[in-house]
């Protein structure tokens, strides 16, 4: 667990200065698969793994980044900070310095720590929590406070123009925005949400396949460019169809056959996605657990059959969740090809729930997952 104590006491002993210390959480995204450029809707939930950011000022004109989890510390001047990512974790916090210099702010002389327990590169979005972080720790020092959504855009900025990563605005809004025991249903048109309370005897039981079948983003470029066809072949019939989010499943049946095959079948699962996803927050605002794991066994279904974006052992972690007692829903979470499923149980059965998919999974696959018991937890905050 990360301990904000523990962090405070590194800080001092390294940069002999008291630390303020934020902490933001990464996140699971619980429905609303690669809706997000479509314009549609999203709905994830901020879990209790988080990184935390102590901060302190110096007077010698350099900004000091350390890392306790790559035990690694750099140092610039705050005149002279680079303006280009090199590849090295201390993109994710620079990127941000540069985005908020962009904004006008004249960034100050500081020590920043950093160590979280998010698992790192498992899609759990380290990353995200790592910008978000820095920057309600960089606003600290400035004495600023950027709105929870527009304080989210900058840290995607962040990762879009400096890290280099075209990622979506999801992640960094939930690390920012999210609350205790609700999951956020996000509409990423125009960024307006609705929390969705989570039953408190409700876990987020996250099982990491272990696999990762898409690490040269080819297949995420792919079905992006089918999602735009589809929208396209609609918009030729219905101009007011300016993505998948404006779109039916009746103009499927009407104007599928002028598309791609592949395409109708991507379109079909962003499409019916969408209603899903909406759905699934009204489900858990009526408290209705059962209609929930039905929308997120349509979602998994959609999301492998339609969309294509499982694969064989993400079907089998989420074909093994099935019978096991505890279980609501339980589907692949994140980009696809591997990754994380995400199971929502009971949580006074959570514990066996999770020790018996991990026998079972290693038993199918020969691989030992990794599984965590998550909370939905709260957004990014001052500790003290
Ligand atoms: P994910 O967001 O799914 O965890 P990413 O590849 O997007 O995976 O982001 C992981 C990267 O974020 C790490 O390789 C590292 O560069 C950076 N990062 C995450 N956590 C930390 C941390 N505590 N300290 C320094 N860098 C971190
Ligand atoms: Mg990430």
């Amino acid at each position: 667990m990360h301990d904000p104590e523990a962090l405070r006491s590194l800080h001092l002993k390294r940069f002999g200065a008291d630390p303020a210390v934020f902490a933001a959480p990464g996140r699971v995204n619980l429905i609303g698969e690669h809706t997000d450029y479509a314009e549609g809707f999203v709905m994830p939930a901020a879990i209790d793994f988080a990184t935390l950011a102590g901060i302190s000022p110096r007077t010698d004109g350099k900004v000091v980044l350390f890392s306790e989890n790559y035990g690694d510390e750099l140092v610039y001047h705050a005149a002279a900070l680079p303006s280009e990512r090199t590849g090295h974790w201390s993109d994710y916090p620079l990127g941000v310095l540069a985005i908020f210099a962009g904004e006008g702010h004249k960034i100050p002389a500081f020590s920043l720590s950093l160590w979280g327990d998010v698992p790192l590169g498992s899609g759990l979005s380290s990353s995200a929590a790592v910008e978000v972080a820095t920057a309600v720790a960089v606003e600290s020092l400035l004495g600023i406070q950027y709105p929870g959504p527009v304080l989210a855009r900058l840290c995607q900025r962040s990762e879009n123009e400096f890290v280099g990563s075209s990622c979506g605005i999801m992640d960094q809004f939930i690390s920012a925005n999210g609350a205790k025991d609700h999951a956020l249903l996000l509409d990423c048109r125009d960024l307006s949400f609705k929390l969705a309370p989570i039953p408190g005897d409700v876990a987020l039981v996250i099982a990491n396949t272990m696999v990762s079948h898409a690490i040269t983003g080819g297949e995420y470029t792919s079905r992006r460019a089918q999602v735009e066809e589809a929208a396209a072949a609609i918009a030729r019939h219905r101009p007011e169809v300016r993505f998948l989010r404006d779109a039916t499943p009746e103009d499927l049946v009407k104007w599928g056959h002028e598309m791609s095959p592949e395409a109708l079948k991507r379109a079909r699962h962003v499409i019916t996605e969408n209603i899903r996803t909406v759905a699934a927050a009204d489900a858990l605002i009526h408290n209705d657990m059962k209609a929930l794991g039905k929308l997120m066994a349509e979602a998994h279904q959609s999301y492998s059959k339609d969309f294509e974006a499982s694969c064989a052992e993400a079907d089998t972690m989420v074909g093994l969740a099935q019978d096991l007692p505890g279980l609501i829903g339980a589907r692949l979470t994140g980009g696809g090809f591997g990754g994380c499923t995400v199971n929502l149980v009971q949580a006074d059965q959570a514990q066996t729930f999770a020790a018996s998919l991990g026998k079972r999974y290693e038993a199918a696959t020969g691989i030992k997952p990794q599984i965590h018991i998550c909370h939905a937890s709260g957004g990014a905050h001052k500790i003290k």
